[in-house]
């Protein structure tokens, strides 16, 4: 039986001292300037033709590692030997296959710390965040491996005398897998191991921001015993070898997470059929939200409060679950604003390599910038109802932002914002709340914080988005009990760590066999 892998207990102080002592080592490591990556094709590191310097977002004058970026070529070069290599590990059993993306778990939950505290440096997560991150990356590969245990055997249908029909999963091809930044290792682990346990060779590029992590999550596919030819590390710009991989004929099928509009230019672009190409490529897009919370007219405030400060603010806002707009329904809108603009005044905002802190800093400049323009813009345009405090030392942060009384056509409303932004308003009723939560071209999570039994029910039949959660916070899904992915804008996928993920990643096949022989062939 799966089970999630535990959540470091951080109130243990021995837990803390490893936590500390992994974040000290890395320190060092970066102080030397030893951290590096390149791009990785059948085992053999490339010069790529430009050096990416990965910075620390809670301190951007600190370069954390370097990154040699790989250019078309390299990519080329890359697609060619995994297409080479493609039949060699389709035809590896898929029990032995399972058995490598175990030992994946296994080399992640060894160096569980060490991975996070790259995620802290690398992303700005908290301890918290980036502990939860790792622990998902396991639970991907845990749960997948078990998947592909079911999914593997043939299995025989119909049962007429004298035919055999055999129904079988054979794996695509080549798979492209394109990863965000926010999840560095558990997204990026998720979609190479459901690719990779499924058969298909694959060609890895990190978000441009967490290369190196991108790298320690390829380090331990191979050393879990993925083999080299199966799997390339290629690090570069999306605009350059993500859009150049997207459109080769090598590729049979593209595993995306990401913004909207890169994974539109993804469908569209892979759409398009090229001069050698056998397959009509696959695509697994999971894309953006900009999720509501339904804040009833009988919720229990001190649920409500707390759920939607941990969705809207943790990690910054920067989850694509993240709660974005609260619609709070008749007379409890006054003091729901007043408590939760209360909580979010107590927030510990600060470097994410402290323990206390809640609230780090956004990934980049270019989130800053945008951000911050944002929330100037939307200041002249809305009724500011809390702006909280930044720290003076140098780091990209955002201060947690609330806005009321936000109408439905305001682009504050309707944008995903991808920071620690929360547009309010209220409703009338319960009916007029959901239309407004639903009033959005993202459909992938949803809150409903309530304790009436019938709009209970009335949301899980009309609040159609992908992951609905009453009476809790609308992040942090876990792999098997909260499969997760989004309708409408927010994705083509079939939620990621559910049991209807790893048959995106094959081709069904049925062979039929007229078992009547008439005399037979002597050997
Ligand atoms: P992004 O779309 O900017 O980048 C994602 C990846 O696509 C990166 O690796 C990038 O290099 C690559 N890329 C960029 N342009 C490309 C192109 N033209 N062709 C091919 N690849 C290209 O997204 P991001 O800023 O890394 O991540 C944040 C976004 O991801 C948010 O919109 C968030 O909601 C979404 N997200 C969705 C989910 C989900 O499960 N639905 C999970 C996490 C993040």
């Amino acid at each position: 039986m799966f089970k999630n892998e535990p959540l470091t207990d951080f109130s243990i102080e021995s837990n803390r001292t490893a936590f500390k002592d992994a974040l000290d080592k890395l320190s060092d490591t970066i102080q030397s300037g030893k951290l590096s990556a390149s791009p990785l094709i059948n085992g053999s590191a490339v010069e790529g033709e430009t050096t990416y310097e990965s910075i620390d977002p809670a301190s951007p004058h600190t370069v954390i590692g370097k990154v040699s970026f790989a250019n078309k070529a390299t990519a080329e070069r890359a697609l060619q030997s995994l297409k080479a290599n493609a039949a060699k590990w389709a035809d590896t059993p898929f029990d032995s296959r399972s058995k490598i993306i175990r030992n994946v778990a296994a080399v992640l939950r060894a160096k569980r710390h060490q991975i996070s505290a790259l995620m802290v440096r690398e992303a700005g997560k908290t301890w918290a965040e980036a502990d939860a991150d790792t622990c998902e990356a396991i639970d991907f590969c845990e749960y997948y491996a078990s998947q592909m245990l079911q999914m593997g055997p043939p299995r025989k249908l119909g049962d007429v005398k004298g035919e055999e029909n055999t129904y079988f999963y054979e794996p695509r091809g080549v798979c492209v897998v394109i990863a965000p930044w926010n999840f560095p290792c558990a997204i990026a682990t998720g979609m190479v191991s459901a690719a990779l346990v499924t058969g298909n060779v694959v060609a890895f590029k990190p978000s441009e921001q967490t290369s190196l992590v991108g790298k320690a999550v390829v380090d331990a596919f191979l050393e879990a015993g993925c083999p080299p030819y199966a799997l390339s590390y290629l690090p570069g710009w999306g605009e350059e070898i993500g859009a150049y991989m997207v459109e080769s004929p090598l590729v049979d099928m593209i595993c995306f997470t990401g913004s909207k509009d890169v994974g539109l230019e993804i469908i569209r672009k892979a759409s398009e059929v090229k001069p050698g190409q056998r397959n009509v490529k696959k695509v697994v897009a999971e894309m953006g939200g900009k999720n509501a919370a339904i804040v009833d007219e009988d919720a229990d405030l001190d649920e409500a409060i707390k759920g939607v400060l941990l969705s809207a603010f943790g990690f910054a806002g920067q989850k694509c679950s993240a709660c974005s707009r609260v619609i709070c329904v008749g007379d409890i809108y006054e003091p729901f604003l007043k408590r939760l603009i209360s909580a979010t005044e107590d927030i510990i905002v600060g470097r994410p390599s402290d323990p206390s802190t809640f609230l780090g800093p956004v990934i980049d400049k270019e989130s800053y910038d945008r951000l911050m323009d944002s929330i100037r813009t939307a200041e002249a345009e809305l009724e500011l109802a809390f702006k909280g405090k930044t720290p003076a030392e140098e780091g990209y942060y955002i201060p947690a932002t609330i806005f009321r009384d936000v109408e439905r056509d305001h682009w504050v409303w309707k944008k995903e914002l991808f920071g620690p932004v929360v547009a309010c308003r209220s409703a009338q009723s319960f009916s007029e709340a959901i239309d407004l939560a639903l009033d959005s071209e993202y459909a992938l999570t949803g809150g409903v914080y309530s304790r009436s039994p019938a709009n209970i029910e009335k949301a899980i039949k009309e609040f159609k988005v992908g992951n609905l959660y009453i009476n809790r916070k609308q992040t942090g899904a876990l792999v098997y009990r909260q499969p997760f992915g989004g309708a409408r804008m927010s994705g083509i996928g079939s939620k990621a760590g559910g049991p209807d993920y790893l048959i995106q990643f094959v081709e069904p096949r049925t062979v039929t066999e007229n078992t009547i022989r008439k005399g037979f062939v002597p050997s």
